[in-house]
């Protein structure tokens, strides 16, 4: 039995996984986040409560690892940022430790149980708190090593003037130190951004989501410009990758109206053309985390 996480800044959510398919999910935990022994002591918790012996801890987190340190870049969890994550859990649980990125885990669950079954190449994205992305190829992550792959959501690239017609936008500050990033700009707090400085309102992603629905002017115009500097990127990730299916998870993707528009203005701009939806919702809705931790934990063989 494996036992997995999805580790946020607020919980811990835990789940014994039997295979990638019998999974029974834990009530879920506050995250301790100045102390690392009390962060131990909550997964130990979960792992001794299993009810078959543990061989294995598959952990799904907001956080990146880099490939040559080691080392895991995890902001909002002060008791893990910075640190050699997999080795220090590994020796205070006395098992093998994966560790993987919640957009990773997400383009596996989709890959192995959702959008991207049957597909060669999945792009895996997230766009919800933050703009995020993990890629399959036949069945392995690209980042199965920890690592930046995927990473749409960070780089100075978000247009400047996007919209019918065309408004000019500033380049929103990112919590990476850049400015004009993807995460920035059409995250769901950059969603927020957008029509606070289009329409001097202050509405969350989820009103101005609602709005734009009922088709109101200020929201369609928010969505407009929201839309236009996505599917730029997207088609151009779509164009180098090869990628043939596009699952969406993250807040964002509750709308399946954006989703389906996003979709639209995509495949207006990708080079092959295809006749069918390829930016979709994600299936894996209830808990993408644990399931791609799950996908990603039985897929090793070490
Ligand atoms: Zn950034």
């Amino acid at each position: 039995m494996i036992v997995c996480f999805d580790i946020g800044g607020t919980a811990i959510k835990g789940a014994y996984a039997k295979s990638p398919e019998e999974i029974e999910t834990l009530p879920r935990v506050a995250t301790p986040l100045t102390d690392f022994g009390a962060f131990v002591a909550a997964l130990k918790a979960i792992i001794d409560g299993a009810p078959e012996p543990v061989t294995r801890v598959s952990i799904s987190i907001t956080g990146v690892i880099d490939p040559e340190s080691r080392k895991i870049t995890v902001a909002n969890i002060p008791c893990l940022h910075g640190r050699q994550i997999e080795a220090d859990l590994e020796a205070a649980l006395g098992m093998p430790v994966l560790i993987s990125n919640d957009a990773d885990c997400l383009a596996m669950a989709e890959y192995g149980l959702g959008a991207g079954r049957g597909h060669r190449v999945v792009f895996g994205v997230i766009l919800g708190t933050g703009v995020g992305g993990g890629l399959v190829v036949d069945g392995r992550l690209i980042n199965s090593d920890g690592g930046f792959a995927g990473e749409w959501g960070h780089g100075p690239v978000s247009a400047r003037f996007a919209g019918t017609p065309e408004v000019e936008l500033p380049a929103f500050a990112c919590g990476c130190g850049l400015k004009g990033c993807l995460d920035a700009t059409v995250s769901a707090r950059g969603m927020e951004k957008i029509h606070r400085f289009l329409c001097a309102e202050e509405k969350s992603s989820e009103e101005i989501t609602e709005a734009w629905q009922q088709g109101e002017p200020k929201a369609t115009r928010t969505i407009d410009v929201l839309t236009d500097i996505t599917a730029g990127p997207l088609a151009m990730l779509i164009n180098t990758t090869g990628a043939t299916i596009v699952p969406v998870g993250g807040g964002l993707s509750r709308s399946a109206p954006l989703i389906a528009e996003i979709d639209r203005l995509v495949r207006e701009r990708t080079l092959k053309k295809f006749d069918r939806p390829l930016v979709v919702p994600g299936l894996c809705t209830i808990e993408p985390g644990l399931v791609g931790a799950a996908v990603l934990g039985f897929s090793r063989r070490d």
